[in-house]
């Protein structure tokens, strides 16, 4: 699907294309294997770099800031353009896209002039400490402990899940400030540094990706954090976890939408191949069917988006952001999982995507990675949970 908009917007699209045909670093650049994601190397500070000087890093944003005061529209655009191409805007996806919103919204004047820009021109990386053992999708138990003392915090605790902790320079942090409070409102964001004595980052594989390390534990031991690098008001946290989420999910879906349509393409391609009892795979009926049904859902997904864009812009409330989190990330795990049955034993060592997938690999390991778009940001059986509430007026669980 390929929505035509206004001749302002379609002009803004060509400005773009024409500045992307001319700057994106080559595929094979592009496509080099991450170390984690918060792992800058000299290619990709460049890249966010020379986005940044250009404009076209944060378009939505003023230019002081390294944007252009794109309107909600063209900003749709461009992610449209950088999903359809997956061009990456940078390879610390959550100091980009959480935590310098975060910074923008709530932080003061000194810890804006501190960190923002850096942040922006890659000069810095990110990770961001919420879960925690005890404390996943209900994140408001959350017990790492921050006491006031003099000017410092002295932070005492454990997160987990902490993607690219060993190679970050600074940790968005949520601990518990006043542990007396009701859960939601003793909470508080700090800013770490990750060199900080006391602060431990342990990063340990994953099960899809065993050479892949992103995942850390991050513990605290008395570690010092000067109170100036508090974010937003004293056990006033909660606020920013709203913020930061929202910041996370907003334009996710055209992710999905696009990992969809490539991923159908790669089905399609796969139907050629022999299948595990050696006749075509796509001579196949039912494999024929659920590739229709993919392509049905990209068209669904890709709609759902535009309808609750549409409304966000015409001041309504849209409920489909758990929708299409949802549908979106559970549609491409689908299709992942029907290329992967469909090759039968050879899907599990064979790089048969080719490069036209975000990352080389097989459809096993695609289909393994996959499972990591269904949790963060709020588990599917949690969207299911705001679904049934919100959405359906269910009675609360
Ligand atoms: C790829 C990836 C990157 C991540 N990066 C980060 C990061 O950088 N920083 C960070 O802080 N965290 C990160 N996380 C962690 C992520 O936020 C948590 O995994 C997520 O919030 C779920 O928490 P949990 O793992 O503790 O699972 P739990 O909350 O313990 O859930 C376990 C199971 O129970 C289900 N469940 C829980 N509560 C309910 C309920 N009320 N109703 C129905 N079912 C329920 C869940 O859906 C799940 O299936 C990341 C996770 C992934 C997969």
């Amino acid at each position: 699907m390929r929505l035509r908009y206004g001749d302002e917007e379609e002009a803004f699209r060509a400005e773009l294309v024409a500045w992307l045909e001319a700057n994106v670093p080559a595929a094979e650049v592009l496509r080099r294997p991450k170390r984690s994601s918060a792992d800058l190397p000299d290619w990709a500070r460049a890249w966010q770099r020379t986005l940044f000087d250009a404009g076209w890093l944060v378009p939505g944003w003023p230019p002081e800031l390294g944007g252009r005061n794109a309107t909600p529209v063209q900003q749709m655009i461009y992610f449209e353009e950088l999903s359809r191409r997956e061009i990456p805007r940078s390879l610390n996806p959550q100091g980009l896209g959480i935590i310098s919103p975060s910074i923008c919204d709530y932080g003061t004047p000194e810890l804006r002039e501190r960190f923002l820009l850096p942040t922006l021109r890659a000069e810095i990386a990110w990770c961001l400490g919420m879960s925690e053992p005890q404390a996943g999708s209900d994140l408001a138990s959350l017990r790492t402990r921050a006491v006031l003392d003099g000017d410092h915090f002295v932070v005492n605790g454990q997160k987990v899940w902490t993607s690219g902790a060993h190679h970050a320079d600074w940790c968005m942090c949520f601990v518990r400030t006043d542990p007396d409070a009701p859960r939601h409102k003793g909470i508080s964001a700090l800013i770490i540094d990750m060199k900080t004595p006391g602060v431990e980052a342990r990063p340990f594989p994953e099960l899809s990706e065993p050479d892949y390390l992103d995942f850390n534990e991050v513990f605290f031991t008395d570690a010092l954090v000067p109170a100036e690098n508090l974010l937003g008001e004293l056990n006033d946290g909660w606020r920013l976890t709203q913020g930061s989420l929202a910041h996370e999910r907003a334009m996710l879906w055209i992710d999905y939408a696009y990992s969809l349509e490539r991923a159908n393409q790669a089905l399609i391609d796969l139907g050629d191949e022999p299948g595990v009892n050696g006749r075509r795979i796509g001579d196949d009926p039912v494999y024929r069917d659920q590739v229709a049904q993919s392509a049905i859902d990209a068209q669904a997904l890709l709609c759902m988006g535009y309808r609750g864009f549409s409304k966000f812009m015409a001041g309504r409330s849209a409920p489909e952001h758990s929708l299409l989190k949802l549908f979106g990330s559970e549609s491409v795990q689908r299709s992942l999982a029907l290329g992967f049955s469909a090759q039968g034993a050879p899907g599990l060592d064979q790089d048969n995507l080719g490069p036209q997938m975000w990352r080389a690999g097989s459809w096993a390991t695609q289909w393994l990675r996959s499972f990591g778009g269904t949790i963060p940001g709020g588990t599917s059986e949690i969207q299911r949970n705001i679904i049934a509430e919100r959405v359906l007026g269910l009675p609360r669980a």
